[in-house]
Protein backbone atom coordinates (compact mmCIF):
# COMPACT_ATOMS: atom_id res chain seq x y z
CA UNK A 1 0.00 0.00 0.00
CA UNK A 2 1.48 3.19 -0.68
CA UNK A 3 1.92 5.90 2.02
CA UNK A 4 3.82 8.96 2.33
CA UNK A 5 7.01 9.76 2.12
CA UNK A 6 8.43 9.84 5.68
CA UNK A 7 5.89 8.13 7.05
CA UNK A 8 6.46 5.52 10.04
CA UNK A 9 4.89 2.16 9.83
CA UNK A 10 2.22 1.69 12.56
CA UNK A 11 3.17 -0.66 15.77
CA UNK A 12 0.89 -3.45 14.33
CA UNK A 13 2.25 -2.99 10.80
CA UNK A 14 5.59 -3.43 12.33
CA UNK A 15 4.64 -6.65 14.68
CA UNK A 16 2.78 -8.10 11.29
CA UNK A 17 6.39 -8.27 9.42
CA UNK A 18 8.06 -8.96 12.37
CA UNK A 19 5.75 -11.79 12.97
CA UNK A 20 6.14 -12.61 8.71
CA UNK A 21 9.81 -13.15 9.11
CA UNK A 22 9.94 -15.62 12.13
CA UNK A 23 8.86 -17.93 10.26
CA UNK A 24 12.08 -17.40 7.79
CA UNK A 25 14.77 -20.11 8.23
CA UNK A 26 16.50 -19.99 4.66
CA UNK A 27 20.06 -20.50 5.08
CA UNK A 28 19.64 -21.77 8.56
CA UNK A 29 22.71 -23.82 9.52
CA UNK A 30 23.76 -22.81 6.37
CA UNK A 31 23.39 -26.73 5.45
CA UNK A 32 24.37 -28.10 1.65
CA UNK A 33 21.73 -27.91 -0.14
CA UNK A 34 21.20 -31.52 -2.27
CA UNK A 35 21.77 -29.44 -5.58
CA UNK A 36 24.90 -28.36 -3.89
CA UNK A 37 26.29 -32.01 -2.73
CA UNK A 38 25.79 -33.19 -6.09
CA UNK A 39 27.74 -30.11 -7.84
CA UNK A 40 30.61 -30.57 -4.80
CA UNK A 41 30.50 -34.29 -5.52
CA UNK A 42 31.37 -33.57 -9.26
CA UNK A 43 33.85 -31.28 -8.51
CA UNK A 44 35.57 -33.49 -6.33
CA UNK A 45 35.87 -36.21 -8.64
CA UNK A 46 38.47 -36.56 -12.13
CA UNK A 47 40.57 -32.95 -12.50
CA UNK A 48 38.98 -32.09 -8.94
CA UNK A 49 40.69 -34.81 -7.41
CA UNK A 50 43.38 -34.76 -5.36
CA UNK A 51 44.33 -37.81 -6.58
CA UNK A 52 43.89 -37.36 -10.05
CA UNK A 53 46.41 -38.05 -12.29
CA UNK A 54 48.67 -40.31 -9.31
CA UNK A 55 48.60 -43.34 -8.44
CA UNK A 56 49.56 -45.57 -5.02
CA UNK A 57 52.46 -47.28 -5.55
CA UNK A 58 52.06 -51.23 -5.10
CA UNK A 59 53.67 -50.73 -1.33
CA UNK A 60 50.95 -48.14 -0.24
CA UNK A 61 48.41 -50.25 -1.97
CA UNK A 62 49.50 -53.51 -0.30
CA UNK A 63 49.86 -51.28 3.25
CA UNK A 64 46.55 -49.96 2.74
CA UNK A 65 45.43 -53.78 1.84
CA UNK A 66 46.79 -54.97 4.58
CA UNK A 67 45.96 -52.15 6.44
CA UNK A 68 41.86 -53.14 5.88
CA UNK A 69 42.29 -56.67 6.78
CA UNK A 70 44.01 -56.27 9.61
CA UNK A 71 41.75 -53.68 11.29
CA UNK A 72 38.73 -55.83 10.03
CA UNK A 73 37.80 -52.90 7.89
CA UNK A 74 34.89 -55.12 6.35
CA UNK A 75 34.38 -57.25 9.28
CA UNK A 76 33.38 -55.11 12.65
CA UNK A 77 30.22 -54.65 14.31
CA UNK A 78 28.65 -56.94 11.25
CA UNK A 79 30.49 -59.70 12.66
CA UNK A 80 28.21 -61.54 14.95
CA UNK A 81 31.05 -62.42 17.63
CA UNK A 82 32.19 -58.24 17.87
CA UNK A 83 32.20 -57.09 21.37
CA UNK A 84 33.23 -53.35 21.68
CA UNK A 85 37.40 -53.99 20.72
CA UNK A 86 37.14 -56.93 19.93
CA UNK A 87 40.10 -58.07 22.15
CA UNK A 88 39.44 -61.96 22.39
CA UNK A 89 38.51 -61.90 18.54
CA UNK A 90 42.06 -60.17 18.40
CA UNK A 91 43.93 -62.71 20.82
CA UNK A 92 41.97 -65.87 19.43
CA UNK A 93 43.78 -64.98 15.46
CA UNK A 94 46.90 -64.55 17.11
CA UNK A 95 46.99 -67.79 18.44
CA UNK A 96 46.02 -69.14 15.38
CA UNK A 97 48.15 -67.67 13.61
CA UNK A 98 50.85 -68.69 16.17
CA UNK A 99 49.59 -72.39 16.16
CA UNK A 100 47.88 -73.05 12.78
CA UNK A 101 50.98 -74.17 10.52
CA UNK A 102 50.66 -71.84 7.03
CA UNK A 103 50.60 -74.22 3.81
CA UNK A 104 52.71 -72.78 0.65
CA UNK A 105 49.65 -72.38 -1.05
CA UNK A 106 45.88 -70.54 -0.97
CA UNK A 107 43.61 -73.51 0.43
CA UNK A 108 41.21 -71.98 -1.38
CA UNK A 109 42.46 -71.01 -4.90
CA UNK A 110 45.59 -72.64 -4.64
CA UNK A 111 47.63 -69.79 -5.71
CA UNK A 112 51.35 -68.94 -4.44
CA UNK A 113 50.12 -65.60 -2.69
CA UNK A 114 50.66 -63.96 0.68
CA UNK A 115 48.61 -66.00 2.91
CA UNK A 116 46.35 -64.64 5.76
CA UNK A 117 44.73 -67.00 8.47
CA UNK A 118 40.68 -66.43 8.01
CA UNK A 119 37.87 -67.90 9.76
CA UNK A 120 35.76 -69.65 7.61
CA UNK A 121 32.74 -71.26 9.63
CA UNK A 122 31.62 -67.95 11.59
CA UNK A 123 32.80 -70.63 14.91
CA UNK A 124 35.27 -68.65 16.57
CA UNK A 125 37.28 -71.33 18.48
CA UNK A 126 40.74 -72.98 18.66
CA UNK A 127 39.44 -75.42 16.62
CA UNK A 128 41.29 -75.63 13.14
CA UNK A 129 39.08 -77.20 11.43
CA UNK A 130 37.25 -73.31 11.78
CA UNK A 131 40.34 -71.61 9.97
CA UNK A 132 41.92 -71.83 7.08
CA UNK A 133 44.86 -69.76 5.50
CA UNK A 134 44.35 -68.45 2.21
CA UNK A 135 45.67 -65.85 0.32
CA UNK A 136 43.66 -61.54 0.47
CA UNK A 137 42.02 -61.89 -2.74
CA UNK A 138 40.40 -65.22 -1.67
CA UNK A 139 39.81 -63.30 1.67
CA UNK A 140 38.31 -60.14 0.53
CA UNK A 141 36.00 -62.32 -1.40
CA UNK A 142 34.77 -64.47 1.02
CA UNK A 143 34.03 -61.80 3.80
CA UNK A 144 31.44 -60.67 0.99
CA UNK A 145 30.02 -63.86 0.55
CA UNK A 146 29.69 -64.50 4.57
CA UNK A 147 28.42 -61.29 4.65
CA UNK A 148 25.61 -62.38 1.92
CA UNK A 149 24.70 -65.76 3.62
CA UNK A 150 24.00 -63.78 6.85
CA UNK A 151 22.19 -61.26 5.13
CA UNK A 152 20.00 -64.20 3.30
CA UNK A 153 19.59 -66.31 6.59
CA UNK A 154 17.95 -62.76 7.97
CA UNK A 155 20.74 -62.80 11.24
ZN1 LIG B 1 43.28 -67.67 -2.83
Amino acid sequence: MARPKGSKLSAEHRAKISQALLGNTYALGNKFTEEAKIKLSIARSGKGNVMYGKHHTEATKEKISRHNLESGHSRGINNPNWKGDNVEYSALHAWIRRHLSKPELCENCHENKRLVAANITGVYSRDFSNWKYICYRCHNYMDKTVNNLKYFKGN
